[in-house]
């Protein structure tokens, strides 16, 4: 299975990724992480990769896109993949495509995680956090049984700065502006699979498996 996640921050992407790893036993592919993993091991890419970043300069789309298909031609990629992060252009997706050319493999899907702004915004204003073991709770639908008081442990819970309001909503605005070109390129190629992400995490899941049986 050769997947890509696309989903708004807050969607519960992570959630869904470890799911959809999980079953159909392929390797989660964060662009974030494989850079982090290629400057740490002092890799070639990962020393290229770091002159731009110590410049505060962005990573070129060549370069990006070389260490994805690196990673890509990892052995443990043979049978498939998920994506996350990776494409964020439409100039990234269409040298995806020439990258599985040359791998003679294409893309199953992309999974499109659709939760409304509203949704996203009231979900993230209402996130509390247990300062002593990361427990978290929302005031509205996960509440704690005590206000500011975690239930597991008795740690005092906390709004994390960038979960305000005009924030979440930046954050979202920058997304949705990023991701619409790959939405339509996606779509265009006929492998676009949007998924109703307002529901139960479960129900997501259930949707995207059979989503994927097609
Ligand atoms: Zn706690």
């Amino acid at each position: 299975m050769r997947l890509i996640l696309l989903g708004p921050p807050g969607a519960g992407k992570g959630t869904q990724a470890e799911y959809i790893t999980s079953k159909y036993a392929i390797p989660h592919i964060s662009t974030g992480d494989i850079f982090r993993k290629n400057i740490k091991e002092g890799t070639e890419l990962g020393k290229r990769a770091k002159s731009y970043m110590d410049q505060g300069a962005l990573v070129p789309d060549s370069l990006v896109v070389e260490i994805v298909e690196d990673r890509l031609k990892e052995a443990d990629c043979k049978e498939g993949f998920l994506l996350d992060g990776f494409p964020r252009t439409e100039v990234q997706a269409d040298e995806l495509d020439k990258v599985l050319e040359n791998l003679g493999v294409s893309l199953n899907a992309v999974i499109n995680i659709k939760v409304n702004p509203d949704v996203l915004v009231s979900r993230a204003v209402g996130r509390r956090i247990c300062k002593n073991c990361g427990a978290t709770y929302h005031i509205l639908n996960n509440a704690s049984k005590v206000e500011g008081v975690c239930d597991k442990c008795g740690g005092e819970l906390y709004q994390r700065t960038d979960d305000v309001e005009e924030t979440v909503k930046n954050r979202i605005d920058v997304y949705m502006n990023e991701t619409a070109p790959l939405i339509s390129y996606y779509s265009s190629k006929n492998v676009l699979v949007d998924i109703e992400g307002e529901q139960d995490i479960k129900l997501v899941f259930e949707d995207i498996v059979k989503a994927l049986r097609g």
